[in-house]
């Protein structure tokens, strides 16, 4: 610790991708001086294989290339223990275990604070226990923790809105019509046309916006020409109101997430098709895209399911993309 100021290590995958600005401002606000592992690189991934076990999906294994690049520069990793961020779901259980599997390979191993985050049963009085826990970690109690919480919420709800703003409608959308939502920022300037193909692309955040995990596939879309619109373009509404059709609640926070998006776009006429980037080793995936490619088949909406892991070659992808991607403009001519 310097200056009696802890330089807290926050590893830049998994849920960083949903809750990074929270905790960021969290930490900071209570004097910490967080620092945050690079983006997703060769190395940072080859690290994380190496010390992962075998069976992990592909994002926890760069997880925890994320957490090794950080050993050597803090005095203590955030890995909070993910068990339900929302009422009567669940999140992945490799993510429950994940303080567990990371002080059994990370040698030597610095403090790990691993506040668990369970709101499936009373989400507000969850919230404030996890939130009196990552600051006791850090010996602070009473109104310090109250100000830290109250402006990490302030700045991850402007994140929030800052991300719909970008991805807010291009042509023929409109604020009504939240479906039409484009994610802007994969776009260039001048490469959209107006009968720009709308596809839908699905998957966990953790893939997609990790630009090499995902090999920006979004990017690639609309560099194909097409228009994308991602799971976060919708509204929890929407993506809640296409889930009752499900015989079944899928009790996975971000199985359901991914399934409401994919029933949702299915029924838009103006969505060409539908590509569902997955993890290799990912349980609730497999279970997931089957039943999405399932329905995307009785209704007669063209699926593409892209599974990778830490030996997929961009060549290949890029080729099933291309072919994909003829095909749904070879249908709209047809
Ligand atoms: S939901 Fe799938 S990809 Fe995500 S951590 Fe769990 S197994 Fe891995």
């Amino acid at each position: 610790m310097k200056n009696n100021k802890w330089r807290l290590g926050v590893p830049r995958a998994l849920f960083y991708y949903y809750y990074g600005p929270w905790w960021e401002t969290f930490f900071q606000a209570l004097g910490a001086e967080v620092v945050v592992s690079p983006p997703t690189c060769k190395e940072i991934m080859d690290l994380g294989v190496s010390l992962a076990v075998a069976e992990a999906c592909l994002p926890v294994k760069v997880y925890y290339g994320h957490a090794a690049w950080l050993v050597p520069r803090v005095d203590a990793l955030f890995v909070p223990r993910l068990v339900s961020v929302e009422k009567k779901s669940f999140i992945c259980p490799k993510l429950m275990g994940l303080p567990d599997m990371l002080r059994a390979a990370l040698k030597p191993c610095p403090l790990i604070i691993d506040t668990t985050v369970n709101l499936a049963r009373r989400p507000e009085e969850g919230l404030a226990a996890a939130v009196q826990g990552m600051a006791g970690a850090l010996g602070i109690k009473g109104s310090r923790v109250d100000l830290a919480r109250a402006a990490a919420e302030d700045r991850y709800h402007a994140w929030l809105a800052k991300q719909q703003g970008e991805s807010m409608a291009t042509a023929g959308c409109s604020e009504e019509e939240p479906a039409s939502r484009v994610y802007r920022s994969f776009s260039s300037p001048g490469q959209e046309s107006r009968d720009a193909l709308q596809v839908g692309v699905i998957g966990h955040g953790y893939l997609i916006f990790d630009q090499f995990l995902g090999m920006d596939i979004p990017g690639k879309v609309q560099r194909l020409g097409g228009k994308v619109i991602l799971t976060e373009n919708l509204t929890p509404l929407q993506v809640e109101t296409a889930c009752r059709q499900l015989p079944k609640l899928l009790y996975w926070t971000l199985g359901r997430k991914i399934m409401g998006a994919a029933l949702h776009l299915m029924e838009q006429e103006n969505v060409a098709g539908l590509i569902h980037l997955t993890a290799f080793g990912c349980g609730p995936d497999s279970l997931v895209g089957d039943l999405a490619e399932r329905y995307a088949r009785r209704r007669g909406k063209p699926f593409l399911l892209l599974t990778l892991d830490e030996h997929t070659g961009e060549a290949g992808l890029d080729t099933r993309l291309e072919a994909f991607m003829d095909m749904l403009y070879r249908r709209r001519s047809a």
